[in-house]
């Protein structure tokens, strides 16, 4: 079976270099008319270039491919609705969104300041939510749409120093979980990538040899499959050095106690049991937390 692409549009945020950039090539390789934005701004975010996207487009043209650059800022709902208008009056559809773009201005919380923790969150959190946001409507009219949020083992598990850019990132995560329900019946499907790759902004963090196998190429075939017509829904797939794994936020089965028990004391009492993983799951939706637990409570005072 071969993924391809051929009459699909999508856009690739932040696609003039690293990860971006590979998964455009490769969605034009297979196919996509992309459209390739890049703000082309410094790894922390200040300044601005066109020459990035249009490299990237100029590199698609000339293995054959179709591409238009666009330097939206994703943190600009403006810029980016204008982006969008841009993919219509070329193409007229929008089939494919990956959001990617991203920033760091790592410091741990004692240092940071609230501006970097903002800037952080409005490039990668509303960048996302502004590029999803445009694209929202056309998907559902066409009643189709593939689109990846870009997350990190940084949002997932948390790392040092990287409080705003891991709270933004799992943040993609929750915004994930409500499309899904909202887009099933217009068949537009929403995952989320988990990358680990040799880039610009992982560059120096490294030893050389572990930087070399950490290669883009070896983390865009998971994107390609996270967008294609057979793709999963509401997955977090990690990938990174030709590994590929899923990341799944699990709750305990949950132990009711009784009235005089409901006290932090009574917690203390059954840690154990609240911590036991046996019978732990996935949920796939809010209220079935409350289904559970109105359930044990049910099941604990006797009511039928
Ligand atoms: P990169 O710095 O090489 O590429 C990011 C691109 O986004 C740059 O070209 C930049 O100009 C662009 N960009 C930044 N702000 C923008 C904005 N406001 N609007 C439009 N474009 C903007 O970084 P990368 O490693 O390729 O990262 C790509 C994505 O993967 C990011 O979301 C990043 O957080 C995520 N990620 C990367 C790693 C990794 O190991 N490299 C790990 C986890 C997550």
């Amino acid at each position: 079976m071969t993924i391809r692409y051929d009459g699909k549009v999508a856009i690739v945020t932040g696609a003039g270099q690293g990860l971006g950039r590979c998964h455009a090539i490769a969605l034009a390789a297979r196919g996509a008319k992309v459209v390739v934005n890049d703000l082309g701004g410094s790894k922390d975010g200040v300044g601005a270039s066109s020459e990035a996207a249009r490299g990237v487009v100029a590199e698609i043209k000339a293995a054959g491919g179709e591409a238009i650059a666009n330097g939206a800022n994703v943190a600009n709902y403006d810029e980016v609705e204008a982006m969008v208008q841009q993919a219509m009056d070329e193409w007229g559809r929008i089939d494919i969104l990956i959001n990617n773009a991203g920033i760091l201005r790592d410091k741990s919380f004692t240092k940071g300041s609230i501006e970097d923790f903002k800037l952080v969150v409005d490039v990668h959190l509303m960048g996302t939510v502004n590029c999803t946001k445009a694209c929202w409507d056309i998907m559902r009219d066409q009643a189709y749409g593939r689109i990846v949020v870009t997350s990190s083992s940084s949002g997932l598990y948390g790392n040092f120093g990287q409080s705003n850019y891991g709270a933004a990132k799992m943040a993609v995560i929750g915004l994930m979980n409500t499309l899904v329900q909202e887009g099933a019946k217009y068949n537009i499907r929403v995952n989320a990538l988990a990358p680990t790759a040799g880039t610009r902004m992982t560059e120096g963090l490294l030893p050389q040899a572990a930087f070399d196998l950490l290669t883009p190429e070896t983390v865009t075939p998971a994107v390609l499959f996270l967008v294609g017509e057979d793709a999963p829904n509401r997955t977090i797939l990690a990938a990174g050095a030709g590994s590929f794994a899923v990341s799944r936020i699990l709750e305990t089965e949950s132990v009711w106690l009784p009235l005089d028990e409901q006290t932090p004391e009574g917690i203390a009492a059954h840690w154990e049991q609240i911590i036991d993983p046996d019978g732990e799951r996935e949920l796939t939706a809010g209220f079935e937390q409350s289904m559970k637990m109105i359930g044990k409570a049910a099941e604990g005072l006797g009511i039928k």
